[in-house]
């Protein structure tokens, strides 16, 4: 490792690529072991082994309609006019099945769901016939096999019907139910710590005063950490004081920590320094704005990620690095996960080469006019915003019409 480069007051001396910082972070991060939850709280989970099924589903024939088992050969000649009646020799309901065997001749009345009794080979259903008392005047013929459900043509013992990687839908928990499957190995959530410091910061639910502000970051960055599957815990807040920065940091046993706040170049941004001294600081301001001042670092395995105090950066700086980070652990794909659409620009954007910009955007008439604002400080550029659009390292210019990608704000995928 080189060594520290102190930038405090006098700038950095060089940044980072974002792909250089990505790289780094899919080189070194990769799902957290597995744990076994019970099925019915696995939705949304991602499985980390496959699932075989045990059994077959269903595990009998069934009936697929209401009507009649019989034979079908019994009823060929079977029409309104030439209706053929058969005796009714018992009934076959859902859980209830007919136990004995259907004869030459004879019919039994089955119900959507029951066991189809031996010696049946379709299903007539009700619709096709007429009562008739303790018989049943039969009006259609039907070929074999119809309406009914065999053994096994839903799931087939022995198959995968679910795969590693799988993030679990509620249908597939209620697949694993009719399974009998109740416990499933899933990758297990990323413990994520949320270490805030700031002297200026009072905490979330206080009210500003005077020159004090309210931390924002600890709110947004615990609701992304949930969307992205992982536990957030948020601590109390830290002066800018080195020791204290240092102490939260020992004591922190999560798969992750954010430190937000003072990882830039001012007198009291003390985190890149602990960073340094603690373990190992591999990346520290990056060619992106905003969010130039954030750090990677890592505290033997565990990744700690310095997200500048600028909320704007900070939730871009989470997105981009943390967030990947978080996604990975928990076995989630790393992409965004915003949805995606590419729609032309209305007017130019234009940055400076060899920096990836994060621009907030509106979209209008399918059209994607960047908001006239570069500032990190204020949030609400974010929630003016529909979305973002990441011009890519290489451009310095993009002009009207060009088809460049949004990640829209709303809707999580
Ligand atoms: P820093 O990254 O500590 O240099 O802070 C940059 C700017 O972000 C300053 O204006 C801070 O007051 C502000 N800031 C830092 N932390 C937070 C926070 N948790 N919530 C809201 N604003 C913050
Ligand atoms: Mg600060």
């Amino acid at each position: 490792m080189p060594p520290f480069y102190d930038p405090r007051m006098r700038g950095f001396r060089d940044r980072t690529a974002v792909a250089a910082v990505l790289a780094l972070l899919d080189n070194r991060i990769a799902a957290l072991p597995s744990e076994s939850l019970p099925s019915i709280h696995a939705a949304g989970r991602v499985l980390a082994e496959p699932v075989v099924a045990p059994v077959a589903v269903p595990g009998f024939d069934r009936a697929a309609m209401d009507g009649y088992a019989l034979r079908a050969a019994d009823i060929a000649d079977a029409s309104p006019h030439t209706p053929i009646s058969l005796p009714i020799l018992g009934e076959s309901l859902p859980g209830r099945p007919f136990t004995g065997t259907v004869g030459p001749g004879e019919a039994v009345r089955i119900m959507t769901g029951a066991p189809v009794p031996a010696g049946a080979d379709a299903v007539l259903p009700v619709e096709r016939t007429r009562p008739d008392g303790d018989r049943a005047q039969i009006l259609e013929s039907i070929a074999v096999g119809r309406n009914i459900g065999r053994r096994g043509e839903d799931i087939t013992p022995g198959n995968i019907v679910l795969s590693p990687g799988r993030r679990l839908r509620p249908q597939d928990v209620g697949l694993l139910a009719s399974l009998g499957v109740v416990s499933v190995p899933v990758v297990r959530r990323p413990r994520v710590d949320i270490l805030i410091t700031g002297d200026e910061l009072l905490p979330a639910g206080s009210a500003p005063k005077g020159y004090r502000i309210v931390d924002s970051n600890s709110v947004m960055l615990a609701a992304l950490v949930e969307r992205d599957g992982g536990i957030p815990h948020i601590e109390p807040i830290l002066p800018d004081r080195r020791e204290l920065i240092r102490e939260a940091l020992l004591d922190s046993a999560a798969d992750v920590i954010l430190l937000c706040g003072g990882s830039s170049v001012g007198q009291e941004d003390h985190a890149p320094g602990v960073i340094a001294e603690l373990g190992e600081l591999a990346v520290h301001g990056i060619a992106l704005r905003p969010a130039s001042p954030t750090g990677v670092g890592f505290l033997e395995s565990r990744p700690v990620f310095l997200l500048p105090g600028n909320p704007v950066s900070c939730l871009c700086a989470y997105d981009l690095f943390a967030g990947r980070t978080v996604r990975r652990f928990g076995g989630r794909s790393v992409e965004l996960p915003y949805p995606t659409v590419s729609l032309p620009l209305r007017s130019k954007l234009t940055s400076a080469t060899g920096r990836l910009d994060y621009v907030r955007v509106l979209v209008r008439d399918g059209l994607v006019e960047p908001l006239a604002v570069t500032g990190a400080s204020m949030l609400s550029t974010t929630t003016v915003a529909d979305g973002f659009v990441l011009m890519p390292v290489e451009r310095d210019e993009i002009s009207p019409g060009e088809i460049v990608d949004v990640h829209l704000y709303d809707g999580i995928i």
